[in-house]
């Protein structure tokens, strides 16, 4: 059942968390970099911060040190209440690039759209636009991933000169531009079409007028950043 499979899992990352503590204060100054903590956080007041939270809870992920934030019963009821993200995620829908963990967050923490190869549509754009206007978002992150399907699928087609299956291909031409533009250039050409799908997205984001708006009003910033499948690390590329 889901509910025992969550308890034990919690119970077991609790004992982890505990053993881990334990090493801390045993172990010798610095060779543990950052404990987990249950220290209550501040509200985050711009892009900065919010990143930069993002980019402690990977570390935290990285280093099998998450520590669960965000996902008690009180923090349920409270944010029954209202919303404030404090970041957008805009992701591949790969099973395995889940924002919450990837970043160690809980409830109420990231506001999440997610298509195969972060491709944007109106629906899509419709979101992300209503996740500033209305929620204020400081900061949305762009977020591609090492060895995406998508990405692939894309130039397999690009290469054998086809076209993908019904609505596959609405994905493949919206990919197309990142993969034409790093064709012929040194290293992996999947990793090198993975990293221009990201920026391209992120320029085409600063199109809309809302988020330029809010960008140019120093409300939101826009970064793009890459998942390593292997590592777990994710390394801000667009910034
Ligand atoms: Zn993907």
């Amino acid at each position: 059942m889901p509910t025992n499979r969550t308890l034990t899992r919690r119970t077991f990352l609790h004992s982890l968390g505990a053993a881990a503590a334990g090493a801390a204060l045993s172990a010798c100054a610095g060779t543990i970099a950052s404990p987990p903590t249950s220290t209550p956080e501040g509200p985050v007041t711009n892009a900065d911060e919010a990143l930069q939270r993002l980019l402690d809870g990977n570390r935290r992920y990285v280093a099998h040190q998450s520590i669960e934030v965000n996902e008690s019963e009180t923090r349920r009821i409270e944010v029954a209440q209202g919303q404030n993200p404090f970041a957008t995620l805009f992701s591949c829908v790969d099973s395995r690039v889940p924002p919450e963990l990837v970043f160690d967050r809980g409830l109420g923490d990231l506001f999440v759209v997610r298509t195969a190869g972060q491709v944007i549509d109106s629906a899509v754009l419709g979101s992300l636009e209503y996740g500033v206007a209305e929620l204020k978002i400081p900061l949305l992150m762009v977020l591609g991933h090492e060895k995406c399907g998508a990405v692939k699928a894309t130039i397999e087609t690009i290469e054998k000169n086809a076209t993908a299956e019904a609505d596959i291909n609405a994905l493949v031409e919206a990919i197309r531009p990142a993969v034409e533009k790093v064709r012929g250039q040194p290293g992996d050409l999947l990793d090198n079409a993975v990293k221009a799908n990201v920026e391209l997205t992120v320029s085409l984001l600063k199109t809309s007028p809302i988020l330029a708006e809010a960008v140019e009003n120093g409300t939101l910033k826009i970064v793009g950043a890459r998942y390593d499948l292997d590592t777990g690390v994710v390394e801000v590329t667009v910034s």
